[in-house]
């Protein structure tokens, strides 16, 4: 098992700082070159001896034909089931990509394998879920840190869902599929990473003005994660094999600290808020969707700006007293100012997305201008989350 494992599962069952960690059924963890060597020891030591691959095209030809031939080779009966996109449009965690998922799927099936990044994860999950089957987590691409997680998004009828269904048994991250990973799917990740530097902040602030659920292990292994992609932004940069392996493992970590934790908290602030503000227009519009992280970088550098410049001001010079949430902004000024200094510059999250071939313009992303403006004034009411961004639009500015 390895270490990223073992140190979850030590938080969730020896943390004592109050909340009621969740135990992490996952009882396998391997990342590192031929790390799918281990799998068919996993599957017979379980006995799951039918599998179904879940893959599309580009997976299966990447991972998904030597996962099959390896477990042909070792006894192990396979199913395949290759999913396609819907006409011009990429697969999608929708309808029809679940249609397809469920005719495919062998009735026999022990097993479910996705074999592929996030949406394919998300399918799986599920689908797998439904059919009452685990499923193991194989990433190709460092793309996400979501493989890991309870929650399937999924689009019904043109919206948004999160259904919370079931975790991977056991995940094998092997660096001989994610080095083939495109450079727009290792930037995507990098920025879903660098989400953390205000995720991390947002939920210090829900803690400390709202008393929203907080647990310093948690909080420590999602800013390790963080701190690791920056120190090494120039490897992940090059796309080279210990730069691909620092952010898998970054992200696996965040994955697990979530997880464990049961909310979506240390992950996700007011950047992911916009994210999802900006995904819903994509999909109101029918275009095509940029991928999740490099949405959330984007994301980053407007929420650190905002933070440092005008929420910073209106803290200074806030006045207003009267419900309790405005009163514990008067109460908690300082650490509120200490907090965003903690943020780094928005100019150097510019930076390191450029360096990794990111979004950092709202042109990257084919994102109208209006949807920037619109998404920091509206985005903070798509969760019940008293983020820094919630501060602002309801209190801070009104005073
Ligand atoms: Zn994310
Ligand atoms: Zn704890």
């Amino acid at each position: 098992m390895n270490h990223l494992l073992k140190q979850a599962k030590r938080v969730a069952s020896e943390c004592e700082c109050g909340h009621e960690h969740q135990w992490i059924e996952m009882d396998e963890l391997q990342l590192g070159r031929n790390a799918i060597n281990y799998l068919p020891e996993y599957l017979h030591e379980k006995g799951l001896l039918h599998v179904t691959i879940v893959a599309d095209a580009n997976t299966y030809a990447v991972a998904g034909q030597l996962v099959a031939q390896l477990l042909r080779g070792r006894g192990i009966d396979v199913e395949n089931c290759i999913l396609k996109e819907q006409g011009a449009l990429t697969l999608l965690a929708d309808e029809h990509g679940l249609g397809q998922l469920v005719i495919g799927a062998a009735k026999e099936t022990d097993v479910f394998l996705a074999v592929g990044a996030g949406t394919i994860h998300d399918l799986t999950r599920i689908a797998s879920y439904k059919f009452g089957k685990p499923f193991i987590a194989i990433p190709t691409a460092p793309s996400v840190d979501g493989f890991t997680s309870m929650g399937a998004p999924v689009i019904r009828d043109g919206v948004k869902i999160t259904f919370q269904t079931q975790a991977p048994i056991a995940l094998f991250a092997d660096l001989d599929f994610l080095t083939q990973a495109p450079r727009s799917m290792v930037a995507a990740g990098f920025g879903d990473m660098l989400g953390k530097s205000t995720s991390l902040v947002d939920w210090q602030v829900s803690h400390m003005l709202n008393d929203e659920p907080f647990c310093p292990a948690v909080f420590h292994m999602t800013k390790s994660a963080l701190t690791m992609c920056m120190e090494h932004a120039d490897e992940i940069a090059a796309c080279n094999e210990q730069g691909i392996r620092l952010l898998t493992e970054a992200l696996i970590m965040s994955g697990l600290a979530m997880l464990i934790f049961g909310h979506s908290h240390p992950a996700s602030g007011a950047e992911h808020h916009l994210s999802h503000y900006w995904e819903m227009a994509f999909l109101r519009s029918g275009g095509t969707q940029p991928l999740h992280g490099a949405k959330v970088g984007y994301a980053t550098m407007l929420i650190s700006a905002l933070y440092k410049n005008e929420a910073r001001k209106k803290i200074e010079t806030f006045q207003g007293e009267g419900s309790p949430l405005v009163n514990s902004i008067h109460k908690h000024r300082e650490r509120l100012l200490m907090l965003i200094d903690t943020i780094p510059e928005s100019s150097d999250i510019q930076r390191l997305l450029e360096s990794v071939g990111g979004a950092v313009k709202s042109a990257d992303l084919a994102l109208a201008d209006s949807l920037e403006d619109e998404a920091l004034e509206k985005a903070h009411k798509l969760r019940e989350r008293c983020t820094l961004l919630y501060c602002l639009n309801e209190h801070l500015k009104t005073s």
